[in-house]
């Protein structure tokens, strides 16, 4: 194993992944450390969706920039990346919600977002597997898409991050961070030392563990997310529109020529890592088919093809979460050289591109391309978060994803 780095990734999931190949495109020397095979925990089990209407400008951006990245990959890296450019609809059948879409499109169209109000009729045309009934306001994001399967991005990214140079250190569980006058000097993994003065913890649902080796907080809490994709569905086709139900937080979109319904249950699972065995891996997560069941029955009217549909695979994983449902991105504000990438509350597939990006520009040339002051870990330099706390706080981020209360559409 290598001895010496100019920088360390640890976790080799989405953020990990993107992250490790930029810094390799600036010419850094990266070793990206995982402690099971790269790719394999949340992110081979997220849904694949990219969005571009985001709850505030700077997550517009990293959205704006990650769709680019994603059109553009193998121009940018030679390495093959399928995308389907479906587009996307965003459904409100309460009049509150609807409020909250106008107002959302409003906002996302002054940071450049192109979308459009639809009618019933339009709705119905861009996804014929939706019955327009009740429907009180639909906005279409034309350049939304998705990847069909997600873990095509990983080995991307993956393929992608070697060709720059980048080492790939699979199996290896990072137990120890080196500090030294209160800066980074390296890791302590099973395999051995590597010398550093950067780390950057994308550890996933890890994170708060890995955080900790550093003496830092990082605030996250996972919960349970999951999703289903039905059998073949005469009239689905890959390029119909995404379509989320708003006012019950469900997505729906065309997967391997039948449907795929994921949703945002209001008593989610929190999942602390930290209380299960070492060896825990994504495969440990319990999956509740009652949930999906559940969600699935609020859109079946309007979606009368999910009624009944036998399911071709029930999969889910842990969003981390934060207190402020923000993302973590950026430097420890105490420890020189501890980076943090994580807390992506749900969007963390979609933003990688944009994220590892302009991470790897901080890291290398001092200050990122987009700003991300509102993600930056030195928000919550003056607060402590007990178990309780965070677990609270996280539950209630997920219980609220598109919650006219709050004010705000986030995320998936
Ligand atoms: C069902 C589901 C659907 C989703 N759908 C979407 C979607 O459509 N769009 C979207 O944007 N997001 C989606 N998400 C969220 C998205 O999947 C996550 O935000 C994203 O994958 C997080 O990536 P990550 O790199 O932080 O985590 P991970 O992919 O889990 O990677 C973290 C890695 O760190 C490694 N690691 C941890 N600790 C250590 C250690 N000590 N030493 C070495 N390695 C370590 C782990 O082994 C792991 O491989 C979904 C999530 C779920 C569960």
């Amino acid at each position: 194993m290598l001895t010496e780095a100019d920088a360390v990734v640890i976790g080799a999931g989405a953020l990990g992944l993107s992250a490790g190949y930029h810094l390799a495109k600036l010419g850094r020397r990266v070793a990206i450390l995982d402690q099971f095979a790269p790719g394999s925990q949340t992110s081979p089990r997220a849904a694949g969706l990219f969005k571009l209407i985001q709850g505030d400008q700077a997550r517009t951006r990293l959205a704006q920039l990650s769709i680019r990245t994603v059109t553009h990959f193998e121009a940018e890296t030679g390495v093959s990346l399928p995308v389907t450019r479906s587009g996307s609809l965003m459904v409100a059948r309460t009049p509150e919600h609807a409020d909250l879409i106008y107002t959302e499109a409003q906002r996302s169209g002054g940071w450049g977002v192109a979308l459009e109000m639809v009618d019933g009729g339009e709705a119905r045309r861009l996804a014929p597997f939706l019955q327009p009934d009740g429907i009180r306001a639909a906005c279409h994001t034309p350049a939304d898409l998705y990847i069909e399967e997600p873990s095509s991005l990983l080995h991307a990214y993956l393929q992608a991050a070697e060709l720059r140079g980048a080492t790939m250190v699979p199996h290896t569980r990072v137990i120890g961070i080196r500090l030294q006058n209160g800066a980074v000097s390296g890791v302590v993994t099973s395999q051995g030392e590597i010398g550093t003065p950067v780390v950057i913890d994308a550890a996933g649902a890890w994170a708060r563990r890995v955080g900790e080796l550093a003496t830092a907080t990082v605030p996250v809490m996972p919960v349970r997310h999951q999703l289903l994709i039905t059998e073949p569905i005469e009239g689905v086709e890959a390029e119909q529109a995404i379509v989320r139900l708003i006012d019950t937080a469900v997505y729906v979109r065309p997967a391997r020529r039948g449907l795929m319904l994921g949703g945002f249950e209001a008593d989610p699972l929190p999942f602390d890592v930290a209380c299960q065995r070492e060896d825990f891996s994504m495969d440990g997560v319990p999956l509740d088919s009652s949930v999906l069941r559940r969600l699935g029955a609020t859109v079946e009217g309007n979606i009368p093809a999910l009624r009944g549909a036998p399911v071709q695979e029930h999969r889910g994983g842990l969003f981390t979460m934060t207190p402020d449902g923000q993302l973590i991105v950026g430097p420890h504000p105490d420890i020189r050289g501890f980076w943090i990438a994580t807390g992506c509350n749900g969007s963390g597939f979609s933003l990688s591109p944009g994220v590892g990006q302009v991470l790897a520009e901080w890291v290398v040339e001092g200050r990122p391309s987009i700003d991300l002051a509102s993600c930056a870990p030195a928000r919550f330099r003056a607060q402590s978060f007990d178990d309780q706390q965070l677990r609270a706080a996280g539950v209630w981020q997920y219980a609220h994803y598109y919650e006219p209360a709050a004010g705000r559409l986030t995320n998936l």
